[in-house]
């Protein structure tokens, strides 16, 4: 797919992420990441971001591992906000998002640029050695888990490298706190420094 076809068909996908926000995680990847280097995301859900994300990295040679256990935040459980029923498997019933990730990847032609890491974040984290040129933290919002997140996955960001962060809202009225908190902390390690924001996408760089 072209580029422009493969934005458009961002907004099909099922997910949490905005065209806006989409678009400026896209623009960050493709402006600051270098040519034929490692991304990843944590928290695919249905592959929307990765979408995005994906578009850059095929642009820029570069892969990116798009990282889930696919069962859904505490958020996306039945009787909580972001529960969708036609993502449960009836064969065990629980939320099962790889086959519309799967199926996303595909559709976009993208299978040999994204590549799915199934499993939880911090067990992946522990086995995997390769450096970072760009890092996306969308997985679990929840205190324990976001900053697990970014103490497992941050230290392998190399030196120039991205650290992108989703669902920062300094305002506690517009959503939880862990993600505006691992923010923080990434800024007052004074390694990394933000040099762009929109929605609540906040674009960090090392040093
Ligand atoms: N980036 C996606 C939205 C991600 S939603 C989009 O563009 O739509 C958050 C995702 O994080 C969920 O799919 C959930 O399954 C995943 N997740 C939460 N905690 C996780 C963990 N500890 N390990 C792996 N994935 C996790
Ligand atoms: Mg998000």
């Amino acid at each position: 797919m072209t580029r422009d076809e493969l934005l458009a068909f961002a907004d099909t996908v099922k997910g949490f992420m905005p065209r806006n926000e989409g678009l400026a995680l896209y623009d960050a990847a493709r402006s600051h990441a270098r040519p034929g280097t490692t991304w990843l995301e944590i928290g695919a859900w249905c592959g929307k971001s990765a979408v995005y994300l994906g578009c850059a990295a095929q642009e820029r040679g570069a892969v990116l591992y798009s990282l889930d256990h696919h069962h859904g935040s505490e958020e996306n459980q039945e009787g909580w906000e972001h529960f969708d029923a036609s993502l449960v498997d009836p064969a065990d019933g629980r939320l099962n998002t790889l086959p519309s990730w799967q199926r996303t990847i595909a559709i976009a032609q993208l299978e040999s640029t994204v590549i799915g890491l199934v499993g939880p974040s911090v067990v992946v984290a522990a086995h995997f050695d390769q450096a970072l040129d760009l890092l996306f933290i969308d997985g679990g919002h929840g205190h324990d888990v976001a900053r697990a997140d970014y103490e497992a996955w941050t230290p392998k960001v190399i030196g120039g490298g991205l650290l992108l962060i989703h669902d920062v809202f300094a305002d506690p009225r517009d959503g939880g706190r862990p993600p505006y908190e691992i923010y923080l902390d990434a800024l007052a390690s004074g390694i990394f420094e933000e040099i762009g924001h929109e929605g609540s996408l906040r674009i960090l760089r090392r040093s």
